[in-house]
């Protein structure tokens, strides 16, 4: 968590400097091209720091909703005592929850000055500190057991983490490498990553893709990126780690796809001489944007490694923008896919109008959906859809954080990982890019536990879960559901 809110504050410190950076002094036209940019992208880089700024403030009174609840749920769920000492505090705090959440939801204004900011969120946990100070001195309640039980949820959780983008994964520390290494193509850190509360259309979000691949397209960016993105996911207490990518081409610097996959793979090796705690398997990425003939190729390709790499490539995923092109057009590929055994992600209703393409891919049938936003009736899909993924049992990996911000889920609370946990399917939680959304697989469990009431039960046997619907083989599985066993005493008392 230390580790998540670094790098947003972080984020934040650059955006409000380039914010106040922006003197025109030899007018808007020229600072245009100073940035490689044509004239129109320059007024829409300005117009998105203005709203990134209007974001940032309400996504810190989001924030600070999140930890509202997050207490609410605490004193609630342990019965926490008002005993005639300590009611003023814990009331005087209760009170302080209702107004965040409350202002969250109303939009209020709050200081737009980051230090300010910080200087709040300090006092914040100092108030809550204190509260528990005070609570220490009751003799019914064990307060050191209930706050280790409090944070040992997100501190202690081991994970599996089974949706991961590469290049959405990067780090902005480790983007701010890249840049450095090519400073003529004169990136700002700011347009690689949507940091805090701030929101994009999808359609921005594939642009900021757009901005990552200029950055990482040789053998040593691959190597970098991809050592970085797993031996952060190991810090953040991942010991399972299903990346994904689309193999790429670069002729300016001689990379082809064959190498950028053996170079993930190095990367995946290396990890493992350096014993970095993480098991770490590869799926081949399809992008549905390059059509069925690359569809195939990659198929092909994916097919050699799966034999050849002795079980790191377990799969293949379908992605890319789902505005583009029709899921029909590449059942082939994906039929040869699972006929060879390699395993399917498939990327599913990420957005309303796929619900032909679903009922198509359902047919396959995939053994995990992403995303699959739109397949249940409420959300415009439908209950033949959702039947066919229940009687299959087919995992959903969903993503708060990417659809909140991607914007084609309005709220956490909307999100649709309450209609299929509801129904006891199988759902697993993942960060999908874990740099471009600025967060961190425990942040995703904490925001799925806060937002929806998750007991600590509950919350580990999600992550326990998470082992079942990973492609690795048995052998392997077992081993995690063995580690999770032993570990869930020290962190459940
Ligand atoms: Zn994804």
């Amino acid at each position: 968590m230390a580790f998540m809110v670094k790098h947003m504050i972080g984020g934040q410190l650059k955006d409000l400097t380039g914010s106040l950076g922006e003197e025109k002094a030899e007018g808007e036209k020229s600072e245009a091209a100073a940035k490689g940019m044509t004239q129109e992208e320059f007024e829409e880089y300005q117009q998105q720091l203005a709203e990134e700024k209007i974001e940032r403030e309400a996504n810190f009174a989001q924030k600070k909703a999140e930890r509202a609840t997050v207490r609410s749920h605490i004193r609630e769920k342990y019965r926490l005592p008002k005993a005639s000492s300590i009611t003023y505090q814990i009331n005087t705090t209760s009170e302080l929850d209702e107004t965040q959440i409350q202002g969250a939801n109303k939009d209020v204004e709050l200081p737009s000055e980051l230090a300010k900011m910080i200087a709040e969120d300090t006092q914040e946990e100092e108030n809550k500190q204190s509260v528990l100070g005070q609570l220490k001195s009751l003799q019914d309640v064990d307060i050191d057991q209930l706050k280790d039980k409090a944070q040992a949820t997100f501190v202690d959780l081991k994970e599996t983490e089974l949706h991961a983008h590469l290049n959405g994964s990067v780090s902005i520390e480790t983007m701010d490498k890249l840049i450095a290494r090519k400073p003529h193509l004169n990136i700002e850190s700011s347009r690689t990553a949507i940091h805090g509360g701030q929101h994009r259309t999808l359609s921005e979000c594939f642009k900021v893709f757009k901005v990552i691949h200029q950055l990482v397209d040789s053998e040593e960016d691959i190597l970098m990126v991809a050592k970085s993105v797993i031996e952060e996911f190991a810090a953040d207490g991942v010991k399972y780690l299903e990346l994904r990518s689309t193999p790429r081409e670069e002729t300016k610097t001689g990379l082809s796809k064959r190498r950028y996959i053996e170079t993930v793979l190095e990367a995946i090796h290396q990890c493992k001489q350096e014993e970095v705690d993480i098991d770490v398997r590869f799926l081949v990425a399809v992008d549905r944007r390059n059509g069925p003939e690359v569809a195939m190729e990659t198929v092909k390709l994916a097919e050699d490694f799966m034999l050849s790499s002795d079980g790191l490539v377990v799969g293949l995923d379908l992605s890319g923008d789902p505005t583009v092109g029709h899921g029909k057009d590449l059942l082939p590929a994906l039929q040869r896919a699972r006929n060879c055994g390699l395993k399917l992600a498939l990327h599913m209703s990420e957005v309303p109008s796929q619900k032909e393409e679903s009922e198509l891919l359902l047919d396959l049938p995939p053994d995990r959906i992403g995303h699959g936003t739109f397949l249940h009736p409420e959300a415009g899909g439908s209950d033949s859809l959702v039947d066919k993924i229940c009687k299959l049992n087919i995992p959903l990996e969903l993503c708060l954080t990417s659809n909140v911000k991607g914007q084609t889920v309005p709220s956490y609370d909307k999100h649709h990982f309450q209609y299929w946990y509801g129904r006891q399917h199988p759902c697993v939680l993942c960060t999908d890019d874990k740099g471009v959304f600025c967060t961190d697989l425990s942040q995703e469990y904490h925001l799925a536990a806060s937002t929806f009431g998750l007991t600590q039960d509950a919350v580990w046997s999600l992550s326990q879960q998470a082992i079942q619907c990973s492609f690795a083989p048995e052998s392997v599985k077992q081993k995690l559901e063995q580690r999770w066993a032993e570990l869930r005493p020290h962190v459940l008392h």
